[in-house]
């Protein structure tokens, strides 16, 4: 981000546009929306220019601009549709220290103006840095399109109103009274009475909330997807969009927890794998106590909740403590990772099972159903598995694994550094150990890239013979 977005206060304050034509005119449509003194300097000014001064909406002084002009000036808009003139313009005010813009020259103004939807006094600004005009306009006319002209209206009412409010609960009371308020008390009054109604309307919705129950604290364990933000599901979009609290695990993506409410309290509950940096019964107390508050919670999962990630301990804390909670399933690493390498998780005629296995427990390296495992043409997902991957390889092949079996390990699926490192069972240690991960790995066993799968059988290093020797 080269330029950073902000409100800027302009109530009674000066800002200077120099230029008469159409440049500068189009600039004062958009200024003259504010509060602020507009001075106007043209030695040749366009007759709109001459009727805006006399209704008092500008000042108008019919001369090029001259040093010590912008003192005192907030802004300053050079628009002389005039190369070396707006140059000359903008070196003189900023020795006077305003800010400057020349019109159309991003390099050389020192901020410059988004596009704006108003609906005064919620104003939303859309900027490109100068990269895509077009979409800013399509952006602006998609907004101006969605939000009712009302709007405006039912906030500079409900803005007088906040004191009256506060007789709620901060936090989701609150917060709960005012989106009732917007998206639904003040268009139905507006559309009934007009603003008069809004008062009476504001009115009888507080009294309506004073009289509710109390709210409850309640915990939603969210599953995050593998990474990709689009990958999330629309649940746990809103859910994130109104939590109080949100507890995340560290293979949250950041551009997920970007869509996390402003306001929201976000804890980080530390890594996967290989022990938390919070013990479990500290995440279960942190929500617990939450809940207990009347926060909304997310506890917000990496891929699925219901795999791998100790979802039941967290459900039994909740259930203990008599919180609501609700499970709202993710996308799992491995149903991304096969996505990335154009592959599906089962397969008429090769596989009808898939299996999801972890490579490492609570206890170490975990033993799993090797034998079945190491049947042919098995398709398992495995979890946690790169650093154990010698291990699993040993134990596949001393139950009789094809070397030969092809696995591949997708480092980070679904996010833009995402890669995937081709290797057989027979090489899989020795491969993986010459590559450093800095992201999360699955192991996909028995798949490849449907790109790499002309070439099976893939090259093996260790013959039979040296297989029987390293595990006999
Ligand atoms: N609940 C998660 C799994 C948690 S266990 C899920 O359903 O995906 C953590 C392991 O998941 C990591 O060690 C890694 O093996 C895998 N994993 C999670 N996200 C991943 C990603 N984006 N790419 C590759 N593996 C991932």
């Amino acid at each position: 981000m080269d330029h950073f977005p902000i409100f800027l206060a302009v109530q009674g304050r000066r800002i200077i546009v120099s230029g008469g034509g159409e440049t500068a005119l189009a600039k004062l449509r958009i200024l003259l929306k504010t509060t602020a003194r507009i001075s106007v300097l043209a030695d040749a000014p366009a007759p709109e220019l001459v009727t805006l001064a006399q209704q008092g909406r500008i000042t108008l002084i019919e001369r090029a601009f001259e040093p010590g002009d912008a003192l005192c000036a907030t802004l300053v808009y050079a628009a002389n549709d005039d190369a070396p003139e707006d140059a000359r313009v903008a070196r003189l005010a900023r020795a006077d220290g305003a800010l400057v813009n020349i019109v159309d020259n991003l390099d050389h103004s020192a901020f410059i103006t988004p596009a704006i939807v108003d609906r005064d006094p919620v104003t939303i600004a859309i900027g490109t840095e100068g990269a895509a005009p077009v979409l800013a306009r399509a952006i602006k006319a998609d907004l101006e399109e969605r939000l009712p002209p009302s709007l405006g209206l039912a906030a500079r009412v409900g803005k007088a109103f906040r004191k009256a409010a506060e007789a709620l609960p901060m936090g989701r009371k609150r917060r709960e009274f005012w989106a009732d308020y917007y998206f639904n008390a003040a268009p139905q009054a507006i559309e009934k009475q007009g603003e008069a109604g809004l008062d009476a309307a504001l009115s009888d919705l507080l009294a309506k909330h004073l009289a509710s129950a109390p709210t409850q604290g309640r915990v939603d364990l969210v599953g995050a997807g593998p990474g990709d933000p689009e990958l999330l599901t629309l649940k746990a979009r809103r859910l994130l969009d109104r939590a109080d609290v949100v507890i995340h695990d560290r293979l949250v993506s950041p551009g997920i927890l970007e869509l996390a409410r402003r306001e929201a309290i976000l804890i980080d509950a530390g890594k996967e794998g290989f022990g938390p940096s919070m013990t479990q019964a500290q995440i279960c107390a942190l929500m617990v106590e939450h809940g207990k508050r009347g926060a909304h919670v997310v506890r917000l999962k990496g891929g699925d909740p219901a795999i791998f990630s100790r979802l039941d301990e967290e459900i039994e804390a909740l259930e203990t403590a008599g919180i609501d909670w609700s499970i709202v399933p993710g996308i799992t690493a491995a149903s991304a990772a096969a996505a990335g390498i154009g592959q599906s998780l089962t397969k008429r005629n090769r596989n009808s099972a898939l299996r999801i296995v972890t490579g490492h427990d609570m206890k170490g390296f975990a033993e799993q159903d090797w034998r079945g495992l190491a049947r042919p043409d098995t398709v398992a997902a495995i979890y946690m598995g790169a650093r154990g991957a010698r291990f699993i390889q040993g134990r596949l092949m001393m139950h009789g694994a094809d070397p030969e079996t092809p696995v591949t390990a997708v480092e980070n699926a679904s996010r833009p550094e995402t890669r995937a490192i081709v290797t057989t069972l027979g090489q899989l240690a020795a491969t993986l150990e010459e590559e450093t991960f800095t992201g999360p790995v699955i192991l996909l066993y028995g798949l490849c890239p449907r790109a790499a799968e002309a070439a099976l059988p893939l090259p093996r290093t260790l013959t039979r013979a040296d297989r029987k020797e390293e595990f006999a």
